[in-house]
């Protein structure tokens, strides 16, 4: 049995944002310590911290003091290098491992990963140069996705081929040297499944989780996703295998399209708790932060049973031009606020998110998106 991390101790978290904010303000409440590291000082997750370290993702010796200082390190930033996760495992657990950060990080492994394991993804091809592009958009027709392997998010490095293009300067745009080409999937909704795992192999999961998304960044989330029951069975079980396949020790977000005929293909994975299961914190039982210390030190894990249906609306930097009249949301009771602590707000930018549970889906989310206008009224 792996050794039980349990209050008291160090959690060590790479990355500072606010997915480290929630998962120190969790693991403050259960009594651990938390050090954060990022080159940023005075961030959303440094500000809930004991120590936050300011050094770039290349300076072994700062990671090295960051990794003796704690007693296991998790991540809240996935894109950071191999080097990174192997010199913080030479003294510290790191969870879930490098393998699995380094899977989800290039998505042409990811997606032959999963297709290895039998698990349904949209038809790929690797692409390498133009002329490479040219076979791809061939071969899965237009219209067709074409992505960057690595670093891609929130829709940076994608675009879409919608009839026959010029292959060459759709190739000089993207500016990378691996890229992943992708059947378009005329989805009927995309949904997240978020799985938990802890060192015992225990799984629980969050989801699925009906997903909008505006500009390519999630706008909306609302829970239960209202999917056919043999639907939702197929995306938790494709989360259940990765979980175990991988070996994943903690969160992982599974992110799919579900088709007008009930199929469910995977988009991408998260190895980290996700922006999806932000409602998770106000709308059941255990959230998915809390999940994240316990499955990573090794303690069994929480319920995570939904108390009401539930909805939740992110606030974009967008939304300070001018400042956001908090007093009038305020005047809504039933309208949970999370803000992250950042003071520059740039169009785009997470700044915080809403929630709201009501006793339908359709309510919540009616609530929650008028309480969003409610800002600038
Ligand atoms: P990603 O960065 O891969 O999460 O993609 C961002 C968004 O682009 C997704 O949430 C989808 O709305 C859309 N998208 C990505 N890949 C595909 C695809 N193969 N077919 C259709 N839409 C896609």
């Amino acid at each position: 049995m792996t050794e039980q991390i349990l209050p008291g101790a160090t959690l060590g978290v790479l990355g500072s944002g606010q997915l480290g904010r929630m998962f120190g303000i969790a693991a403050r409440r259960l009594g651990y310590r938390l050090h954060v590291y990022s080159p940023d000082s005075g961030s959303p997750a440094g500000q809930v911290a004991d120590r936050e370290f300011s050094a770039r993702y290349d300076d072994l010796d700062s990671l090295s003091e960051f990794a003796r200082s704690v007693d296991v390190v998790t991540f809240e930033f996935e894109n950071v290098p191999s080097a990174v996760t192997d010199c913080i495992e030479r003294s510290t657990p790191v969870r879930p491992s490098g393998r699995v950060l380094g899977i989800a990080q290039n998505r042409l492994v990811e997606k032959s990963t999963l297709q290895n394991l039998g698990l349904p993804v949209p038809g790929f091809r690797a692409v390498r140069s133009a002329s490479e592009l040219n076979d791809a958009v061939t071969q899965l027709g237009t219209p067709c996705v074409i992505k960057t392997a690595t670093c891609g998010y929130d829709g940076k490095g994608q675009a879409i081929i919608r009839a026959a293009v010029d292959c060459e300067s759709t190739w000089q745009q993207l500016n990378t040297a691996e890229a992943i080409a992708e059947e378009f999937v005329p989805f009927e909704c995309e949904v997240s499944v978020i799985g938990v795992r802890n060192c015992e192999g225990q799984f629980t999961h969050y989801g699925p989780f009906r997903n909008t998304h505006a500009n390519h960044i999630l706008d909306v989330t609302v829970a239960p996703a209202g999917l056919r029951e043999t639907t939702e069975r197929a995306a938790v079980e494709i989360t259940r295998t990765i979980l175990e396949q991988l070996d994943v020790v903690g969160v992982l977000c599974v992110e799919m399209f579900v088709t007008t005929d009930g199929q469910v293909l995977i988009n991408e994975l998260a190895p980290r708790p996700h922006n999806s299961g932000h409602l998770t914190i106000d709308a059941h039982k255990c959230c998915q932060f809390e999940q994240q210390v316990r499955s990573i030190c090794g303690l069994p894990l929480g319920s995570s049973e939904q108390i009401a249906p539930a909805a939740m609306a992110n606030l974009l930097g967008d939304l300070w031009n001018p400042p956001p009249e908090w007093s009038k949301l305020m005047e809504r009771p039933g309208v949970q606020l999370h803000l992250y602590g950042k003071e520059a707000a740039r169009p785009g930018r997470k700044m915080g998110h809403l929630t709201v549970l009501d006793e339908t889906t359709e309510l919540a989310e009616a609530q929650v998106r008028e309480a969003r206008s409610s800002l600038h009224r």
